[in-house]
């Protein structure tokens, strides 16, 4: 398993540093978050060392996502959860902090106050065209 020297991620994966594991098999593990937005947070990451999803091969993204499906369920009935938020910061600019790839699942609670203040912007003309019609052809 090709850790990666100085990855937070890859050093709770050795051992290196403690963590409260809920889950573990030959790929995947499944912790619970230090800093937990609800109760309940966990991760779920590849054994082997990737940053983001797009450096990522299909088949480990599989993996962790049963693993994910499975976990938050668990997570959900534990903490007795009204829902929950399924979601992989991709770099930095998008929050990433630790560069090992990793799911959140957050539990979510009816009027837990938590809530996402994203300002929407809004296409000029045929923008949206464009840029779909740029993102198809490149599929
Ligand atoms: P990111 O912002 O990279 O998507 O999320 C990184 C997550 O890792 C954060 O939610 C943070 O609380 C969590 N985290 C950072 N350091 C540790 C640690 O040493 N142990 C555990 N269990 N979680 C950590
Ligand atoms: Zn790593």
């Amino acid at each position: 398993m090709a850790a990666v020297k100085d990855c937070l991620f890859c050093k709770i994966i050795k051992g290196e540093i403690p963590c409260n594991k809920v889950y573990e098999d030959k790929d995947t593990i499944a912790f619970l978050d230090i800093h937990p937005i609800n109760k309940g947070h966990a991760l779920v990451l590849p054994k082997k060392h990737s940053e983001t999803i797009l450096d990522t091969d299909v088949k480990q993204l599989e993996k962790v996502m049963a693993i994910v499906k499975k976990i938050a369920g668990v997570v959900v009935k534990t903490v007795k959860a009204d829902g929950f938020e399924i979601c992989i910061n991709n770099k930095k600019a998008a929050g990433q902090v630790v560069p090992h790839l990793h799911v959140h699942i957050i539990p979510r609670f009816n009027n837990d106050g938590l809530r996402y203040d994203w300002a929407t912007k809004e296409y000029k003309g045929n923008e949206a065209k464009e840029i779909a019609g740029k993102i198809k052809n490149l599929l």
